[in-house]
């Protein structure tokens, strides 16, 4: 059994402050950055204070939109290299962290396109990299993956141990700006981890530990920060679920429902969390008749997996009408059937039953 998560990570209220040396890891930086979640949350102004105090030029992209591309990872990669960027600072959600994840390696191997990026015996460097989000949802702060969209339109990850960020700052301060909507869609990601790392095939006693308490966690705050958004301790709870299922999937990688939720994220345009958690409780259901010793966590948590559904209802989670074509229901459980994450999964799956649950979520 192994556990690795080798970045370190720093969390709590003014964390960047009070281990500012820590965000120096090279002589000149590209922030990398959407168009205005790092403004609005002051996190690009904390960063570029102490980049300022030691010193330290730096360039800022700000061109990450959700569900980064190739096109956006490539610019990043030219701004990197013509600068001569030895670190990058992600600043954000998942996409600027992931985004500045593919940069490290597209700019620390000039001669790789996005493409070589899925095959890590293609690499063996990447600059250093500091993520510092303003979600809690991902988990990217303490993760091996970045997810890109390909060309032709699939979402996909890669996977590396040279992405794992070198230093993460968790501060809960740069959340509480999230809306309503965001904060349960980006909680419901953190909660699809720590139950598809559960659920999972690659799961360990040490996943399960942490995948427990983060499912615990936003169990008991999520409902309450909906109600109280700009509540820093709630924000603070969910920001280390956040974090702790992150440090679940480096280990256990995530299953069906992340496979599921791509396609609805891609073509349907569902935030990914909430594009995720609606499938969890048809894959538990699933995982609970091959592997029940598996689901026990979610039970012991919800009492039974019926109330872990209506938890995810009540919270709104279900809130969409959403239609698919027979061509995308042929076209989507192609893509699933092909993905990694169904080799995880407990159970038994063909192209029915993946038709079949994508048709259940159109009559919730
Ligand atoms: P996101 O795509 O990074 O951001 C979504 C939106 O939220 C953007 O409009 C962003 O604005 C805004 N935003 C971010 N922080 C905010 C704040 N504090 N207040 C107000 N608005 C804010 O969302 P995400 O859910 O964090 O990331 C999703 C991506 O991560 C997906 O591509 C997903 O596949 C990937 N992911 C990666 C991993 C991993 O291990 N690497 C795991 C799960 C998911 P700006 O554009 O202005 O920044
Ligand atoms: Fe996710």
């Amino acid at each position: 059994m192994l556990y690795y998560m080798p970045t370190k990570l720093f969390y709590g209220k003014d964390c960047i402050f009070l281990n500012k040396e820590e965000l120096i890891l090279g002589e000149k930086a590209i922030i990398v950055t959407g168009k205005n979640s790092a403004k609005i949350t002051g996190a690009l102004d904390d960063v570029i204070k102490v980049l300022k105090e030691f010193d330290i030029p730096y360039i800022h992209y700000d061109g990450i939109g959700e569900n980064p591309t190739y096109e956006m990872v490539m610019t990043g990669k030219e701004i990197a290299i013509k600068n001569e960027c030895d670190f990058v600072i992600a600043i954000g959600g998942g996409s600027p962290m992931d985004a500045g994840k593919a940069i490290a390696v597209l700019t620390a191997n000039p001669e790789l396109t996005p493409d070589d990026l899925f095959d890590m015996n293609n690499y063996d460097v990447a600059l250093p990299i500091v993520a510092i989000p303003t979600t809690s949802g991902t988990g990217s702060e303490v993760t091996p993956f970045a997810v890109l969209t390909k060309p032709n339109g699939r979402k996909t990850g890669f996977k590396s141990e040279l992405i794992f960020p070198d230093v993460s700052y968790l501060d809960p301060k740069y959340m509480i700006k999230m809306n309503k909507n965001l904060t349960l869609t980006t909680a419901v990601d953190a909660l699809s981890h720590s139950i598809e790392g559960i659920l999972s095939k690659k799961s360990t006693i040490m996943s399960d530990m942490l995948a427990k308490e983060s499912i615990r966690l936003i169990y008991e705050y999520l409902p309450k920060a909906l109600e109280d958004l700009e509540n820093v301790e709630y924000r603070e709870k969910l920001a280390i679920a956040s974090t702790l299922a992150g440090m679940v999937i480096a280990q256990t990688g995530t299953i069906l429902p992340h496979s599921l939720g791509y396609r609805i994220t891609i073509h349907k345009e569902i935030r990914h969390g909430q594009a995720t958690a609606i499938f969890l409780p048809l894959v538990a259901e699933e995982v609970d008749k091959y592997s029940p010793e598996k689901t026990k966590i979610i039970k012991d948590v919800y009492g039974t997996l019926d109330n872990f559904f209506k938890f995810l209802k009540d919270l709104g989670v279900y809130n969409f009408s959403i239609t698919f074509s027979n061509e995308e229901l042929e076209l989507f459980t192609k893509e699933v059937m092909s993905s990694s994450h169904i080799k995880n999964t407990p159970g038994f799956y063909d192209e029915k039953k993946i038709k079949d649950m994508y048709t259940k979520i159109t009559k919730i």
